[in-house]
């Protein structure tokens, strides 16, 4: 499998949700394309809800159409600001500069502009429209529809579908599963009007009531068993404060937001699937004058070595398994983004895993094989050595220091090339140096030799050790003939290593990340967080090249040979701390060429 070219205009993407949407497009079915994204704020976002993002707002984008981002805010204990701050940002992230990738994101089958919702539907289509606009995504609220939540129970309640039960949560749990009516099912009209107002002005305290859908008791979708619509919570909300003591439930208030945007195609996850009978009740129960949403549900993203549900993300965060929400070994935007991962590799996958009906595991090697696809087209390379040992020319004068060419990119001609000083003293990697080396070893060995990437071929003639008998210095000689353009340059040797300027290299933190849990399937049985890889972390004082000190922040470098690094916010004036994004090792190629 490859990735799309971004270079060229990929097919737009094809699957059972867009095949529907086509087809309403073609029928004129609706004014617009309108869909959403429906983040609940209890958490941070992860690489499954980009799916979900490229998923929502790529249809919108293809069609014509107009994508929403909602916070399903409706449940006041969970919630918080900062949840609500981060998946904006995060979104924002995701989806800024989409134009530029030619994912498929061709309009196709356009329909005609209209503002659903006032401007605010502008803000999300510029989003995406105009990336490179300074214009926030601007994000409606469940909790700003609670009046017209409120106003609809009320008609449920009038028109015979709704009543207030007094069953505790536990009893009612329990009548539900086993499909027995709550005595209080056949309350009147005036009754349960009268007892749902005093709900709403504070008459009862918390659990004392709750207001149920009147459907089937008998139903073998357990969704249909009367579900709770409202029940009373006196709790302060992020968004209403105090206004509310009654909170609508997911159902409700998702299907009634929907609704109330204006969507078209509300595109959810499978297990949602059971709970859209539910859906179409409550919107053929009420007397909705406007057209109706449609549920449509696709398998969630799972991911190897990793999981995938907020309220797990949480014990690690709350645990300090992790360093935050932002620690670069977690699945969430944040964390990817920290670690150097790009909003367009993101955007990359999510397109290329593609829309499914089926439960499955994605393999994270097909991840790391996106990213690296499109490193190895834009990172610049530097040198850089994470474990390093010196070594001294001892044929080289003390004095001299050469400037010498180093390629930026071998993949884009157009990126140049800089320079690089050499000198008598150099640091080389130490896992490039060994006293006993296996069969067909190439590196740096004693009285073996290597070519410096883009400089000489040394010999390695005396072991330098300390007292302790670790090696703290290797001194060599160099071939001065062998640089390119000199005699010997042509002379084969199986070994290049990289290096740095013992003079002048730069001191850097870099942090190794290792997968976050030794096993794929860590949430298959057992507490997850026993499969911890201890060894997710190493950090390492590393020499850089000195370009290195100057490091763009929105860049990913190719340290060479090494794999993709980029810096990390902890970075200081002259104390920079690079994350590696990605090694260079691709074993998803490696397991498809194999088939
Ligand atoms: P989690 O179980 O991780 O807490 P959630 O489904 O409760 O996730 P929401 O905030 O309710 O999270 O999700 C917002 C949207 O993202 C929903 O439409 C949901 O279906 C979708 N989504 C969540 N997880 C995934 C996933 N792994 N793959 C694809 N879409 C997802
Ligand atoms: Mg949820």
């Amino acid at each position: 499998m490859t990735t799309p070219n971004q270079n060229e205009h990929a097919p737009a993407p094809s699957d059972f949700i867009r095949d529907v949407v086509a087809g309403d497009v073609k029928s004129r079915k609706h004014a617009q394309i309108h869909t959403r994204f429906p983040p609940e704020p209890n958490g941070y976002l992860h690489i499954g809800h980009a799916k979900a993002i490229c998923l929502n707002f790529g249809i919108a984008h293809e069609f014509g159409g107009v994508c929403n981002i909602r916070m399903d805010d409706t449940n006041p204990a969970k919630e918080e600001v900062e949840y609500v701050d981060s998946i904006l940002a995060d979104t924002k992230w995701l989806i800024d500069g989409w134009a530029d990738d030619n994912l498929g994101l061709k309009p196709r089958g356009k329909t005609p502009d209209t503002k659903v919702n006032g401007n605010k539907t502008d803000f999300e289509l510029s989003a995406i429209r105009n990336p490179k606009s300074e214009i926030p995504v601007e994000p409606f609220h469940a909790s700003d529809y609670f009046d017209q939540f409120y106003e609809y129970a009320l008609q449920l309640v009038r028109n015979g579908n709704a009543y207030v039960c007094d069953m505790t949560p536990e009893q009612t749990d329990e009548f539900r599963r086993l499909g027995k009516e709550s005595p209080f099912r056949d309350r009147s009209v005036e009754e349960n009007l009268d007892l749902l107002v005093r709900m709403k002005g504070g008459a009862f305290p918390d659990g004392a009531r709750t207001l149920r859908a009147k459907i089937d008791m008998s139903s073998p979708n357990l969704w249909l068993r009367d579900p709770v619509l409202y029940r009373i919570r006196h709790a302060e909300h992020h968004h209403t404060g105090n206004k509310w003591c009654i909170y609508p439930m997911y159902d409700f208030a998702h299907t009634l937001s929907d609704y109330i945007e204006g969507i078209t195609h509300s595109v959810c996850t499978l297990e949602f699937e059971v709970h859209r009978p539910l859906y179409d009740w409550l919107l053929a129960s009420l007397d909705l004058p406007r057209p109706l949403p449609h549920q449509y549900e696709f398998a969630r993203l799972n991911l190897t070595y990793t999981v995938m549900s907020k309220r797990k993300l949480m014990q690690l965060v709350n645990d300090r398994l992790v360093n935050g929400w932002d620690d670069p070994r977690m699945p969430t935007i944040s964390g990817l983004r920290r670690r150097g991962m790009t909003a367009s590799a993101l955007r990359s996958f999510a397109y290329h895993i593609g829309i499914t009906k089926y439960p499955s595991m994605t393999d994270v090697a097909l991840l790391e094989h996106t990213v690296r696809e499109e490193f190895n087209r834009s990172a610049p390379r530097r040198l850089a050595v994470l474990r390093p040992l010196k070594i001294v020319i001892t044929n080289y004068p003390e004095s001299k220091v050469e400037e010498l060419a180093a390629v930026n990119n071998p993949e884009d001609p157009g990126a140049g090339s800089r320079k690089i000083q050499f000198g008598r003293e150099l640091f080389i990697d130490a896992a490039d140096f060994t006293e006993t080396p296996p069969p067909k070893y190439f590196r740096l060995k004693p009285g073996g030799e290597v070519r410096l990437k883009y400089a000489y071929i040394i010999k390695c003639d005396e072991v330098v050790k300390g007292d302790d008998g670790a090696v703290i210095e290797l001194r060599c000689t160099a071939d001065l003939e062998s640089k390119s353009g000199g005699a010997t340059s042509s002379r084969k040797i199986k070994g290049t290593i990289h290096w740095v300027s013992a003079a002048r290299a730069i001191d850097a933190e870099v942090r190794l990340y290792d997968r976050l849990f030794t096993v794929p399937e860590p949430d298959a049985d057992g507490d997850f967080k026993s499969f911890l890889n201890p060894n997710s972390l190493d950090v390492v004082n590393a020499k850089c090249e000195p370009s290195l000190a100057d490091a763009d922040p929105q860049v990913s470098y190719q340290f060479e040979r090494l794999g993709y690094f980029a810096l990390d916010p902890d970075s200081k004036p002259g104390k920079p701390v690079f994350n590696r994004t990605i090694t260079l090792k691709d074993t998803w190629a490696k397991e498809t060429r194999k088939h």
